[in-house]
């Protein structure tokens, strides 16, 4: 009971030499005397009935309400306050009272200033922490907005462009039908490049059409029957005028799970492989090789397509598969489907990777960086599931005729020729 004599003593000094020393500088909201006047109010009582959280109140107010400076400068008010205020304490009380009172009112306090400090350390580091997330929610909702926006543009885009488009072919058609009567064959030959552009525009507008697709959940598959090496074989073919002008080796290794058939949609999965394919063919120089492998795993079958090329660096390995995720020079662009480094607008990975998730199963890269000296090259990886079963009745049916006509193990009798070509 002595040190809440003690205190009362004290108690006009200390409130004058706190708040002459503290009020500048202390953004206090309230009159600083009123304040000072209650905490030492509540510190009297705190002392005098040996409860510590007797001080809870005042320091839940002081924290409470920090500004929204302080937090965006990550200042500790209350703390450097509190602890301005034990440093008068100490001072008052050896100035003004007898050494062994001094003693016993800092001994008995100290307990509870203590107390108050780790209170207030964990306050205002809640309060941070509760500015922090929120921020990071409002950065997050503007993410999402953004991404939607562009979502929308996307999608906006491609339809507006594809009606012109369609115009323009249509005309190209009618010249190229007129001229090819009069046998001009100098305006031939340059509608010919006006059709590759055509069909250059074509394939960017589709793939913007199937990024937004992918985005807002809307890709529908058509599960039919396939066997994996039928599917490589045919892209094998169709690159085959590319890979041979690129003298690049396409090797198809038939592996466990590409002779299983399986249920998927083939012209997706086409199209899944041919961007992989043609990626690989991009960015692996002349004379390089790219290779298709794989195996079975419990429930999935693995492919691999690696390539003795450039290489992506480890931090580009995820972003790649993000839309508009090229991480080459912009002006690299478009200069063509499968020239050496021939960039795109780089929605090939990221709708590769929506026709892969659509199918319930997974893709990702592998390589050792990016060197365009020493070619580490590319492994890219795809699960899919191998699912042996059709859902669909009409599909189980053709599957239960197909699995009659399975082929010899050397694989002359296919029965899919073209039921599941794409
Ligand atoms: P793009 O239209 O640019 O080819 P993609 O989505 O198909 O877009 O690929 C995104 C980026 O990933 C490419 O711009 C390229 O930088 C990188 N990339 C993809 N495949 C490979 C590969 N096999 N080797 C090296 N880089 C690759």
């Amino acid at each position: 009971m002595r040190a809440a004599e003690l205190l009362t003593q004290v108690r006009t000094t200390w409130l004058q030499r706190v708040s002459v020393s503290l009020a500048r500088g202390t953004g206090a909201r309230q009159p600083f005397g009123q304040q000072l006047e209650r905490f030492y109010d509540c510190l009297q009582q705190a002392v005098t009935s040996g409860n510590p959280a007797w001080l809870d109140s005042i320091l839940l107010e002081w924290t409470g309400s920090p500004t929204l400076t302080d937090l965006q400068q990550q200042k500790n008010n209350v703390s450097e306050l509190l602890t301005k205020i034990i440093s008068i304490t100490n001072d008052v009380a050896i100035e003004n009272l007898a050494e062994q009172d001094a003693l016993d009112l800092l001994t008995t306090i100290t307990p509870f200033y203590t107390y108050a400090l780790e209170k207030t350390a964990r306050l205002e580091m809640e309060a941070r922490v509760n500015y922090i997330s929120n921020e990071l929610i409002e950065m997050q909702q503007k993410l999402e907005r953004l991404d939607k926006t562009k979502s929308n543009f996307i999608s906006v885009a491609a339809h507006e462009l594809k009606t012109p488009l369609t115009l323009i072919e249509g005309y190209a058609a009618m010249m190229r039908d007129s001229v090819s009567k009069d046998g001009n064959h100098q305006i031939d030959t340059l509608l010919t490049g006006v059709n590759t552009g055509i069909q250059r525009l074509r394939a960017i507008i589709d793939d913007m059409i199937d990024v937004s697709v992918i985005d807002n959940n809307l890709l529908s598959l058509n599960m039919q029957p396939l066997w994996l090496s039928h599917l490589f074989e045919i892209l094998q073919r169709d690159l085959e005028n590319v890979t041979r002008e690129r003298h690049l080796d396409l090797e198809f290794k038939p592996f466990e799970g590409s002779e299983l058939w399986i249920y998927a949609d083939t012209e997706r999965l086409y199209q899944a492989f041919y961007n992989v394919l043609t990626n690989a063919i991009k960015y692996t120089p002349d004379h390089g090789r790219i290779t298709i492998d794989g195996r079975m795993l419990p429930g999935f079958i693995e492919i691999t397509v690696t390539d003795t090329g450039i290489g992506i660096s480890p931090e580009n390995q995820a972003v790649i598969f993000e839309k508009f995720g090229q991480v080459g020079r912009a002006n690299l662009h478009s200069s063509g489907k499968t020239k050496f480094k021939g960039g795109g607008p780089g929605l090939g990975l990221p709708i590769t990777r929506g026709i892969i998730e659509a199918h319930g199963g997974t893709i990702w890269v592998e390589s050792d960086g990016y060197d365009e000296e020493k070619c580490p090259g590319s492994k890219f990886h795809i699960l899919i599931p191998a699912r042996t079963e059709a859902t669909d009745p009409k599909i189980a049916k053709l599957f239960g005729k197909l699995e009659k006509a399975q082929p010899e193990p050397d694989g002359k009798e296919n029965p899919s020729t073209d039921a599941s070509a794409p």
